[in-house]
C-alpha cells in the first residue's frame, strides 16, 4: 500500500496561458496542461490512486492573500474588453499611488510580473490547484506520512495581493497556514530552481512557519529582486526565513549540500511537519535549469525527506521538461517511500 496519496482535478488544466513576457520578449509559455499527463501516469503506475479534492471553501486561501486581489482575479477576465486580446496582461506596474480606477489599474496593482495571464477559467483552476494543497493537508493531519497535491497552477510565486511567475493563489502556504490548525510548527522546504517569494512575504514576520528556499542566484534570474542570502524574516519572524541562493551552474554535490544545510534548519527548528514546494526546473535538462539535478537526485530527495521521520505534503511546483517529469516524479516517490 503506497503511502502517498494524490490529488489533482481536470478543472485545473482549463488554465491555458497562449503566451507571455519574459526578458523583452513575448515568448511560448512553459507552465501548460501538457506537464500533468506524465505526472499522472507516472503515479498510477507506481499504484497510487488520484482522487479529486474536497472543496474547502474559501476561508483557508483568504487567510494568506487578500480580499481585493481574490476578487480581483474571480472577475479580471471578464472585465477585459474582448477586443483587448484574449489574456489579461499588464504592461504597467504600478503599486504605489495606484487609484485603481479600472481594470488596467487594477492589473497594474495585481499582477507583478508578464508571466501570469489570466485566461477565461484561471480562476476556477487555481481554485481547484488550492482544493488539492488543501485535501494534501488534510490527509498529513488526519496522519498520513505522506501525501501529493499536484497543484497547476504552480503557486509558489504568488505574493498576499499579486499574481506572478505563472502562479496566482499559493498553494504551498495556503496548505502550510492551514496545517497549523494542526501542528505547532510548520516548515516549508522549497527546493524548486527559483525563488518562492510569495511564501517568503505571506510568512515574513511568522515564526511558527519556517521558510527555508534553495534557489538559482536570483541576480539576472526570476524573481530577479529577491532570494537573498539576508531577507532573513522581520520581527519575530526574523530568522525564520531562510534563503540558500547557488551559482549558476552549481553541481549536483553542491545543491545537495544546501539540500542537508535546509534539513539541518529545519531540525533545530523542531518542525512538527515539512511541506515541500516540489520543482522539477532544477533537473540538468530543465529549460529552466542552472543547477544540473539528475534523475536519480530526484530518488535521493525523496529519501533524505522520508529520513526526517516527519509527515511530508508535497506541493507540485515548477518542472518544465514535459519528457522527463514523469521519470522524475518516479525517482522522487520511489525515494519518499523507501523508508
Ligand atoms: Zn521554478
Amino acid at each position: 500500500m503506497p503511502a502517498v496519496k494524490a490529488y489533482f482535478d481536470e478543472t485545473q488544466n482549463l488554465h491555458h496561458p497562449q503566451s507571455y513576457l519574459t526578458r523583452g520578449a513575448m515568448r511560448a509559455p512553459q507552465e501548460v496542461p501538457a506537464r500533468i499527463p506524465p505526472l499522472l501516469a507516472a503515479l498510477t503506475d507506481m499504484g497510487v490512486d488520484i482522487d479529486t479534492p474536497r472543496d474547502h471553501g474559501m476561508r483557508p486561501i483568504s487567510a494568506v492573500h487578500a480580499m481585493g486581489y481574490l476578487r480581483y482575479l474571480e472577475s479580471a477576465h471578464r472585465r477585459w474588453p474582448e477586443d483587448w486580446g484574449a489574456e489579461v496582461i499588464s504592461n504597467i506596474y504600478v503599486r504605489k499611488n495606484n487609484p485603481m480606477k479600472g481594470i488596467l489599474a487594477e492589473t497594474a496593482y495585481y499582477i507583478a510580473d508578464g508571466s501570469s495571464p489570466i485566461g477565461p477559467d484561471t480562476w476556477r483552476a487555481a481554485y481547484a490547484s488550492a482544493q488539492c494543497a488543501l485535501s494534501a493537508a488534510d490527509d498529513i493531519a488526519a496522519g498520513q506520512t505522506s501525501a501529493y497535491a499536484i497543484c497547476r497552477p504552480p503557486g509558489h510565486h504568488a505574493r498576499p495581493d499579486a499574481a506572478g511567475g505563472f502562479c496566482f493563489l499559493n498553494n504551498a502556504a495556503i496548505a502550510a497556514d492551514y496545517l497549523r490548525e494542526t501542528y505547532d510548527k510548520v516548515a516549508v522546504l522549497d527546493p524548486d530552481m527559483h525563488h518562492g517569494q510569495g511564501i517568503q512575504e505571506i510568512f515574513w514576520e511568522r515564526d511558527d512557519i519556517l521558510y527555508v528556499s534553495i534557489h538559482g542566484d536570483p541576480t539576472n534570474f526570476y524573481p530577479v529582486v529577491t532570494g537573498f542570502e539576508d531577507e532573513r524574516g522581520e520581527g519575530k519572524g526574523f530568522g525564520y526565513n531562510i534563503n540558500l541562493p547557488m551559482p549558476h551552474g552549481s553541481s549536483e554535490e553542491f545543491f545537495f549540500d544546501k539540500f542537508e544545510e535546509a534539513l539541518t534548519a529545519i531540525r533545530l527548528f523542531e518542525a512538527d511537519v515539512i511541506v515541500v514546494a516540489l520543482g522539477f526546473d532544477t533537473y540538468y535538462e530543465d529549460p529552466q535549469a542552472k543547477v544540473s539535478v539528475t534523475s536519480e537526485g530526484f530518488g535521493q530527495m525523496g529519501r533524505l525527506l522520508a529520513a526526517t521521520g516527519k509527515p511530508i505534503c508535497v506541493i507540485q511546483e515548477g518542472g518544465y521538461d514535459v519528457d522527463h517529469l514523469g521519470i522524475n516524479a518516479t525517482h522522487f516517490f520511489g525515494g519518499l517511500n523507501s523508508e
